[in-house]
């Protein structure tokens, strides 16, 4: 999340409420997620028109990005450090308002009214792991979503332990975050926002610093998830191996959106915006 302020939330009020300035808040009288009455088809889908950024400095960080992402797609987001890959990716749960533009989550335009319902549907996992977690167990950290989205205390349990398991973090309920490796670490915060059941996942540079077991083990989480997935990387292995789609970033706007085969073999378009074939 090169360059971009994330605050840390002292009261924990919510767990994505880690915002830069100009970031929108919680919207605290809507705290009941409606009954679906939209299909899984819709809901796991977003949509991008013409979103322009401005940060308070007056920077430009998103020119006119316009993308459309089908429930169940796996995409990948790549550029150059600055290309606006974290900054796209913080419109994606309402931490971050269009200038101008809109961005549509289920078909939902993410607004201050709808905040709360989209984050309950997007989960976000920033890069480190230690913006996310902050409670003195594993347990309480993944229990954290759940809770405060008004699920019924019995219904918790269970939701720690699914979101645990599609980590492999089973056992760790008990543990301490910070006493984790990078590895596990990263993997617990992926859980923070699965037992939540959202029908998107955003991660911001999941693969960065970790080992090769670390990073392989990851890989295969990601692989083996149904969710939409939008995933900011400069791993192109990761790129190739996980994401049919690859979104290429420079500068603001959106330069590359494609097969990820036929834009990893396009050497021109890969060199001209800093990136390497795997
Ligand atoms: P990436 O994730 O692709 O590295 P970012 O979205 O972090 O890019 O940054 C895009 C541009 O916005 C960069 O030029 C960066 O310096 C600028 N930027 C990021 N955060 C802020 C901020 N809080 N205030 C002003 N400019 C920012």
């Amino acid at each position: 999340m090169a360059g971009t302020q994330v605050e840390h939330e002292h009261e924990h009020s919510h767990r994505h409420a880690h915002a830069p300035a100009g970031a929108m808040p919680d919207h605290p009288h809507d705290a009941q997620r409606p009954a679906a009455d939209d299909g899984i088809e819709s809901s796991g889908t977003i949509e991008v028109e013409h979103l322009h950024f401005v940060y308070p400095d007056g920077f430009e960080a998103l020119r006119g990005i316009d993308l459309h992402i089908g429930a169940g797609e796996k995409a990948a987001l790549v550029g150059p450090n600055g290309a606006g890959k974290s900054t796209l990716i913080l419109h994606l749960n309402g931490i971050l308002v269009p200038t101008h533009g809109q961005v549509r989550v289920g078909g939902e335009v993410v607004d201050r009214a709808s905040v709360r319902r989209v984050r309950a549907r997007v989960g976000l996992v920033f890069q480190d792991p230690d913006d996310q977690l902050f409670s003195p167990t594993v347990y309480e950290d993944v229990a954290f979503g759940p809770l405060h989205m008004g699920v019924p205390d019995e219904r918790i349990h269970e939701r720690v332990e699914r979101a645990l398991a599609a980590v492999g973090m089973t056992g760790s309920e008990r543990r301490m975050p910070h006493r984790l490796s990078l590895g596990q670490r990263k993997r617990v915060a992926i859980a923070t926002v699965l037992s939540m059941d959202p029908e998107i996942l955003v991660l911001d540079e999941p693969t960065s610093g970790l080992d090769p077991r670390g990073r392989r083990e990851l890989i295969r989480l990601l692989s083996g998830m149904s969710q939409t997935m939008i995933v900011s990387t400069h791993d192109m292995r990761l790129v190739a191996e996980v994401f049919p789609r690859t979104l290429v970033m420079d500068e603001g706007r959106l330069v590359g959106d494609g097969p990820t085969d036929s834009l990893l073999a396009d050497s021109r378009l890969l060199e001209a915006h800093g990136l390497e074939a795997p």
